[in-house]
C-alpha cells in the first residue's frame, strides 16, 4: 500500500534544460551557426554535448560560453504544457523546486526567462548535478537528498538514475534522444514523452 501524501506535503522537482527549454534543439542551431556543425537534433544520442556536435576542446569551451549566453538563454522555447502545468500545481498547493544544472552566473537570465514564460516556482536551485564546478559552496546532488521530493522530472539519465536509486521520489525521465538507453529506467523511472503524459502521472489527486 502506498503512503497517502496531503497535497500540502508534496514537493516536485522538474529540471530546466529540455524538459521546460527546448534547449539541445537551440544548441544544435548554435552548433551549425558558429562552428558549422550540422547535427540533427534526433542524433544527440549521447548526453556529452562535445561528443554529440563534435566540438574540440577550445570549440567547446568557446560553445558553452556562448551557449550560457543572456540572449541565448531568453531565446529558448518553452516546451508546450509546462507552464501552464506548473501554475496548476502551484495552485494546488504543491511546493515546486525548478533545479538546474546551469552556471550559477546564468541565475538572473534564468529568472528573466522563467517569469516571461510565467513559470512558477517555489525554489530555484542551482546543482552541480554534472560535476562541473569545483566551488564547494556550490549545491551538490547529496545536497538535495532530504529535500522530500515526491516527483522528479529529469532528462539527464545520471541524474535521473542517482535520484531514483537514493530517494524514495518517483522519478521521471523526459524522453530525449541522449537518454534512449536508460540506467535510470532500468532501476525503476518512468519515461515520459510529454507534459500531457506528465500531468497524467504527475497532478495530485483532487
Ligand atoms: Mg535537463
Amino acid at each position: 500500500m502506498g503512503i497517502l501524501h496531503s497535497v500540502a506535503d508534496l514537493h516536485f522537482y522538474i529540471d530546466v534544460d529540455d524538459v521546460l527549454a527546448e534547449t539541445t534543439r537551440a544548441l544544435a542551431q548554435l552548433a551549425q551557426e558558429r562552428f558549422g556543425k550540422r547535427v540533427h537534433f534526433s542524433e544527440m544520442n549521447v548526453f556529452d554535448l562535445s561528443v554529440s556536435l563534435g566540438l574540440n576542446k577550445e570549440e567547446f569551451s568557446a560553445f558553452m560560453a556562448a551557449a550560457h549566453e543572456r540572449d541565448f538563454l531568453l531565446g529558448l522555447k518553452p516546451v508546450s504544457g509546462g507552464a501552464g502545468s506548473l501554475v496548476r500545481w502551484r495552485e494546488a498547493g504543491v511546493k515546486i523546486s525548478v533545479v538546474t544544472g546551469r552556471p550559477p552566473e546564468s541565475r538572473p537570465a534564468t529568472l528573466d526567462w522563467l517569469e516571461h514564460h510565467g513559470i512558477p516556482f517555489d525554489r530555484l536551485d542551482f546543482v552541480d548535478k554534472y560535476a562541473r564546478y569545483s566551488d564547494p559552496k556550490m549545491t551538490t546532488l547529496k545536497n538535495l537528498l532530504d529535500r522530500g521530493y515526491h516527483t522528479v522530472i529529469e532528462d539527464a539519465d545520471a541524474t535521473a538514475l542517482y535520484l531514483v536509486q537514493n530517494t524514495d521520489a518517483r522519478v521521471l525521465l523526459y524522453d530525449r534522444p541522449w537518454n534512449q538507453n536508460s540506467k535510470a529506467e532500468a532501476h525503476g523511472a518512468l519515461r515520459v514523452h510529454d507534459w500531457t503524459e506528465i500531468r497524467r502521472l504527475a497532478d495530485p489527486a483532487t
